[in-house]
C-alpha cells in the first residue's frame, strides 16, 4: 500500500480543502497514509509571497492536523514543504523546532528573488533570449544543489520542476543531473516522484525518466506523492509512478514518521 506525504491546506491561499478530507480521499484510494505538507510560512516582513501560509497561521495548522488525526482511520502525519533559500537557514532550524514533524520536505521554487520557476507569471523568461532555458536550468540546479547539501530535509520535493512548461536545455541533461545526485545520495535525503507534473503542461512526472535511473543508481530512496492542492487530487496517477520507479530499477518506497524514514515494498 502506498502513502501520499505532499498535500496542501486552504493555509497557503491556493488550496482547498482540509486536512480531514484529504484523509477521507486517501481512504477511499485505498492508501495506507496521508501526510499533510503545507508550504512554511518564511521569515522576515510578511507577506513573503502570496502562496504560503503566515506564520500567525501555524497554531491552525497544528490544529487542522490534530482535527484529521482524531477522526482519521489512518496515520495522518505531519509534514511542511519548506523552501530553501540562503540566508533563511536559521528560519528553517526554527521551524523545525516548532513541532514533532513526520517528514520536512525540501523545495526549490525560488532561484532568485522574486523569481518562483513554476509561476505561471515568470513563463516568458523561459524564452527571453536564446540562452534563457539554459540559464534558468543552470539557477534551479545550483539552487537544488546547496537544499540537498544544506542536510536538513527528509526529501526533496519535484526535481525537474523548471520542465513545467515545456522549455529544457538542447544537449545531455545529464551535466544537471550528475551534481544534483551527487549532492542529494551525500546528504542521505530521499527523492519525491511527483505525479503533479502529469498535470502541468509539460505532463510528465517530476522527475524524468532518466534522472530517476541516475538516482536509483546512487542508491537514493524514493516517495511517491501528488502535491494535492485538492482532496480530489490524493493519490492521483499513483499507478503510472509505481511503472517509473519500477522501470528506473526501484521495489520500496520511503515512508517516515518522527523524522525516522523505513522502507516499504512497492505494490
Ligand atoms: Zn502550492
Ligand atoms: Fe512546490
Ligand atoms: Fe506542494
Ligand atoms: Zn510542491
Amino acid at each position: 500500500m502506498l502513502t501520499d506525504y505532499h498535500t496542501h491546506t486552504p493555509l497557503c491561499l491556493h488550496a482547498d480543502g482540509l486536512p480531514i478530507d484529504y484523509a477521507a480521499a486517501a481512504v477511499a484510494r485505498g492508501l495506507a497514509e496521508i501526510g499533510i505538507s503545507d508550504h512554511a510560512p518564511m521569515d522576515g516582513p510578511e507577506p513573503f509571497d502570496e502562496w504560503r501560509m503566515r506564520r500567525a497561521d501555524l497554531p491552525r495548522y497544528f490544529e487542522m492536523v490534530a482535527e484529521a488525526r482524531a477522526l482519521s482511520p489512518i496515520p495522518v502525519r505531519l509534514g511542511l514543504e519548506c523552501d530553501f533559500i540562503a540566508g533563511h537557514e536559521a528560519w528553517l532550524d526554527e521551524l523545525a523546532g516548532l513541532a514533532d514533524w513526520d517528514y520536512l520536505i525540501g523545495s526549490t521554487h525560488y532561484i532568485e528573488p522574486g523569481f518562483d520557476v513554476d509561476s505561471p507569471r515568470h513563463v516568458n523568461r523561459y524564452i527571453r533570449t536564446p540562452h534563457a532555458t539554459e540559464e534558468i536550468w543552470t539557477a534551479y540546479w545550483t539552487a537544488f544543489r546547496a537544499m540537498a547539501v544544506s542536510g536538513r530535509f527528509d526529501f526533496l520535493a519535484h526535481p525537474d520542476l523548471p520542465k513545467k512548461f515545456g522549455h529544457r536545455p538542447s544537449g545531455d541533461l545529464r551535466r544537471f543531473y550528475e551534481p544534483a545526485i551527487e549532492a542529494i545520495a551525500r546528504a542521505g535525503a530521499a527523492l519525491e516522484i511527483s505525479t503533479a507534473g502529469l498535470h502541468k503542461p509539460v505532463a510528465e512526472l517530476y522527475p524524468s525518466d532518466e534522472f530517476l535511473r541516475l538516482a536509483h543508481a546512487a542508491g537514493i530512496p524514493v516517495v511517491i506523492n501528488s502535491d494535492a492542492h485538492d482532496p480530489s487530487e490524493v493519490g492521483r496517477d499513483f499507478d503510472r509512478a509505481v511503472a517509473a520507479a519500477r522501470a528506473a530499477g526501484y521495489a520500496e518506497v520511503c515512508r517516515f514518521e518522527r523524522r525516522q524514514r523505513v522502507l516499504v515494498p512497492l505494490p
